[in-house]
């Protein structure tokens, strides 16, 4: 059969995620004419569909809950209870909003939606179906999916954040397998909603990419909290038993075993790469991951891969909009520069929230930096002891330079992390930063103050 026409396109994005939509509105932006394949019913891929907006919305209802139960502390008499049809129904409303508005913008952006598995062929082309795709440029954006630990697989106790997000009721326990950010979250959420948490993390430390301060930090925090976190642990066996899960885990020299009602596994994502035939246009595989160079290029002419898919550093619903749209001007010849993605913020919902940029401690001494570090408590600043939360601020610094790294556990540091990130993403020295006026009385004071520390000028500790 002839290809028609109408099913030739200048660029053609696999996967309707952040990082292939975020391109294909990119490319339509600049006069492509864009083709977008998915095979899901709706729009949004992980992040708007099983990952970060819905997880975000259960975690807000949580917080909603704690301070409710906490209200008391500031003199109102009020009494919790969970309504998880209703936290669900409020979750939905907010995905459904999103995906809606994403559809809006495909329509609005004249990009042709087109339902069903792609593969790739040569030429580059894309098949669905019966119909063939011809396009100058292609690019797969496929995404990840949790993975499972050798010899598990997905029962009705043993889940991974796919189900714990369609799990009809809240468990009353739960065993949360890795505490990366997704692990935490959950073990947060189920927490706030009352369960009995136990989270098992086999590195030596809970958040093990973080600076080794928060993780102490989160550690005590979550201990406050009454989730019971093991770390340097081994997990050895996760059984279906009649009363629920059971898993046996061997941490600190002894042997534990643990029933629950659930078993969350969140020991990380794999690429979703299988039945695109990849092979047919010679794109090569990085430990399963899609190759790419330094441009988001695959080892195959006009083929092009972002988000978690591609074989970059972090799996980050921004990392893959930052990539999409990266693609995008690049496909329409722009010159744009590789990412940086040593300067990108990694932040965690949980209860308290973490997040960091730039390097820790150790990666600066690592990278031969001699450094000056500075720890501030939020117990020092008036508005955290408003709002009832504490944490800390910690910087690592250059000792003759800029700032390297802001790490931070504590209320609303998931925002507080955007000023961070301009100040470690333009190298501002920690003078430069010690000189600029904060907002009294505001959170924004821990890392005003952080700084004013680190110079040798401290105001309240
Ligand atoms: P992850 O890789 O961040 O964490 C997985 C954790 O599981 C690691 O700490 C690992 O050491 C541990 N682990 C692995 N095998 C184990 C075992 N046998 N026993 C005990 N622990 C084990 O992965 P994730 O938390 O599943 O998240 C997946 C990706 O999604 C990550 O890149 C993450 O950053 C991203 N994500 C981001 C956010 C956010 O930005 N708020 C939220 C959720 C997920």
């Amino acid at each position: 059969m002839a290809v028609r026409m109408s099913d030739d396109y200048d660029v053609v994005v696999i996967g309707a995620g952040t990082g292939g939509y975020s391109c294909a509105l990119r490319a339509a932006q600049l006069g492509k004419r864009v083709a977008l394949v998915e095979r899901d019913e709706r729009l949004g891929g992980t992040c708007l569909l099983r990952g970060c907006i819905p997880t975000k919305a259960l975690l807000q209802s949580a917080a909603v809950l704690d301070t409710v139960n906490r209200s008391s502390e500031w003199g109102v008499t009020a009494s919790g209870a969970l309504d998880w049809e209703a936290v669900k129904a409020f979750e939905q409303r907010v995905v459904d909003k999103l995906v809606a508005g994403v559809a809006g913008l495909v329509k609005a952006r004249k990009v042709d939606l087109v339902q069903g598995s792609a593969s790739l062929a040569p030429g580059p082309a894309v098949r669905v179906g019966e119909r063939t795709l011809s396009a100058a440029d292609v690019v797969i954006a496929t995404g990840s999916a949790p993975k499972l630990l050798p010899g598990l697989s997905v029962g009705e106790r043993v889940i991974t954040s796919d189900q714990a997000l369609w799990y009809p009721t809240v468990p009353a326990s739960a065993v949360v397998i890795g505490a990366g950010a997704v692990g935490l979250e959950f073990a947060s959420l189920y927490r706030s909603f009352g369960a009995e948490v136990t989270l098992v993390e086999a590195l030596p430390r809970i958040a093990p990419l973080e600076d080794e301060d928060v993780s102490r930090e989160l550690a005590r925090a979550f201990r406050r909290r009454g989730i019971q976190a093991h770390a340097d642990a081994r997990v050895q066996a996760v059984d279906e038993v009649p009363e629920g899960v059971r898993v046996v885990f061997e941490a600190g020299g002894e042997t534990r075993a643990v029933t629950a009602d659930v078993c969350l596994v969140a020991v990380g994502r794999g690429p979703v790469t299988e039945g695109l035939g990849l092979e047919n246009v010679g794109v090569e595989l990085d430990r399963g991951f899609v190759k790419v160079d330094g441009q988001l290029l695959t080892t195959a002419p006009h083929v092009w891969a972002v988000g978690d898919v591609a074989a970059t550093p972090l799996q980050l619903a921004h990392v893959a909009f930052t990539e999409g749209i990266a693609v995008a001007e690049r496909i329409a010849g722009w010159s744009v520069p590789d990412i940086d993605y040593a300067g990108i913020p990694r932040v965690t919902y949980c209860t308290p929230e973490v997040a960091s940029v730039g390097l820790t401690e150790a990666q600066a001494v690592e990278r031969g930096h001699e450094i000056r570090t500075e720890k501030l408590s939020f117990q020092g600043i008036g508005k955290a002891n408003i709002v009832g939360e504490s944490g800390v601020v910690k910087l690592v610094a250059d000792r003759n330079g800029p700032v390297l790294g802001v790490h931070m556990v504590g209320p609303h540091v998931t925002d507080l992390v955007a000023e961070a990130m301009l100040i470690t993403n333009w190298e501002a020295l920690p003078e430069e930063v010690a000189a600029l006026i904060h907002p009294h009385p505001t959170l924004s004071e821990a890392i005003g103050e952080a700084h004013l520390a680190l110079v040798g000028k401290p105001l309240h500790t």
